[in-house]
């Protein structure tokens, strides 16, 4: 047999996909982050992941700090979640009918959360039917028709939650408190009517919100901790007034998409010692596979159909792949609490790290970091920190963006956002940290 070269190419094989792909997917992503809008560029199409590691269609090795935006915790393709999914794939891919693994899932999940309250548990195929679904239980469950959710907290993309909503959004209009403003076309006005938003960190402002209008709220969503506007860290006040709304007959939803299983073994809830009434999750607990859940007491969730009158199904719903992925991730969780730890240790090495290489290169930097979360934002500190949505927007994204190339030049695929988090996995160790903190300082030196 011989060996052919392959033919040169005359332009990177990630630029002729993705010129491919423009031609017939909108954007040519299937996923609006993706495309590097903000930061410029193309898009690297992915051949290959191992560990910390991803390896482009031109095979580049890069050092990967999105982990699918959340649900590879455990690194790329670890093999106790390969082995899972190959073994559930020997039993066929899809059912229509209840499969063990489903079983098996729920109750680690309840195991896990039972001292956040959670009982019964509901699996859905992403973090926006969890989302979606629990805000249609919470009507359901109080007769009421508002929800509240934060500025630039996201919830996913149903109509009721695009407003105000962060992340790949975080160029809306700014409606007044209270006053809703759609981050999307498409959205009715009346839609988004329907949602009042608040300000993230700001407790006076939710308790005014709900002493003129908590009789009308069904629920106040909220992410735990932000990652979608950049990392913000909650404060005590703010947890506090969180659960006054329940003096008001309102549902707490904490939409732990993100953070579940990630800032703890119980999720940013354990982390933080909250109780709301419903959790939703997405991204780890399908362990890089399409899943989503949402869960809560016994007397909530038995509203949902059959047992209640609020519907709620899917053709692929417990999908046993899924399911197989998201129990092998949480069961290797459970077993190496240490993962905890180490991410924690690792990501504040990071965080120092840079702040050290921007100072020494004259660069404002603000580093928000809790366990393995992490922003970056291109500003310098302003009293208290960043811990709004507003303080964040004043980020520098143009040095972002410089910076950005300048570690994926050398390697280092940063979240393409200066408004994301990024997440470290299992897989990351001494040789990924120093390789980071080297090619940040040269990054840091050339804006
Ligand atoms: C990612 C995310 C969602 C949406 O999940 P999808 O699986 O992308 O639909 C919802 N809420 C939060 C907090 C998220 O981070």
């Amino acid at each position: 047999m011989t060996t052919q070269a392959r033919p040169k190419l005359e332009q990177p094989l990630s630029e002729s996909l993705f010129a491919r792909a423009r031609q017939v997917t909108p954007g040519g992503v299937n996923s609006p982050v993706r495309a590097f809008a903000s930061v410029g560029g193309h898009p690297h199409f992915i051949a290959h992941s191992e560990g910390a590691y991803l390896t482009n269609a031109d095979g580049q090795r890069l050092l990967d700090y999105i982990g699918s935006w959340g649900p590879m915790i455990l690194g790329h393709n670890h093999p106790a979640v390969r082995e899972a999914v190959a073994e559930a794939l020997q039993g066929g891919t899809s059912f229509g009918a209840p499969n063990e693994r489903e079983v098996l899932l729920a109750e680690k999940v309840v195991e896990l959360t039972r001292e956040q309250g959670v009982e019964r548990v509901r699996f859905v195929n992403s973090g926006t039917e969890a989302t979606m679904s629990a805000l249609r239980l919470a009507r359901g469950v109080t007769g009421r028709k508002y929800i509240v959710k934060f500025r630039g907290n996201y919830h996913g993309h149903a109509d009721g939650l695009l407003v105000e909503a962060g992340s790949g959004l975080l160029t809306t209009a700014r409606g007044e408190l209270g006053e809703a403003a759609p981050s999307s076309a498409g959205v009715p006005p009346e839609y988004a009517a329907l949602t009042l938003v608040s300000e993230y960190n700001d407790p006076a402002a939710l308790d005014r919100l709900m002493q003129e209008r908590g009789q009308e709220i069904a629920a106040v969503i909220f992410e735990p901790v932000v990652g979608n506007s950049g990392v913000l860290i909650p404060t005590a006040e703010f947890l506090a007034a969180l659960h006054r709304v329940r003096e008001h007959g309102t549902l707490l939803i904490a939409d732990e998409v993100m953070t579940g299983f990630r800032l703890s073994l119980q999720g940013a809830s354990g982390r933080l010692g909250l109780q709301p009434d419903l959790i939703t999750w997405g991204k780890i607990i399908g362990g890089g596979l399409p899943v989503g859940a949402y869960g809560g007491r016994a007397e909530i969730m038995e509203v949902v159909s059959p047992s209640g009158p609020v519907y709620q199904a899917g053709t692929l719903s417990g999908n046993p792949l899924a399911m197989a992925a998201g129990l092998a991730t949480l069961t290797e969780l459970q077993a190496h609490p240490e993962i905890y730890a180490g991410l924690e240790r690792y990501t504040a090495a990071l965080a120092d790290g840079l702040r050290a290489a921007a100072q020494e290169a004259g660069v404002p930097l603000t580093v928000n970091q809790i366990g393995s979360m992490l922003t970056a934002f291109h500003q310098a500190a302003p009293q208290g920190g960043i811990s709004s949505y507003q303080q964040a927007a004043r980020s520098d994204t143009q040095a972002f963006a410089g910076w950005f190339r300048a570690m994926l030049d050398q390697g280092v695929y940063w979240a393409p956002s200066q408004f994301e988090s990024i997440f470290v996995s299992a897989a990351h160790g001494d040789a990924e940290l120093n390789l980071t903190l080297d090619a940040a300082r040269r990054a840091y030196a050339e804006l």
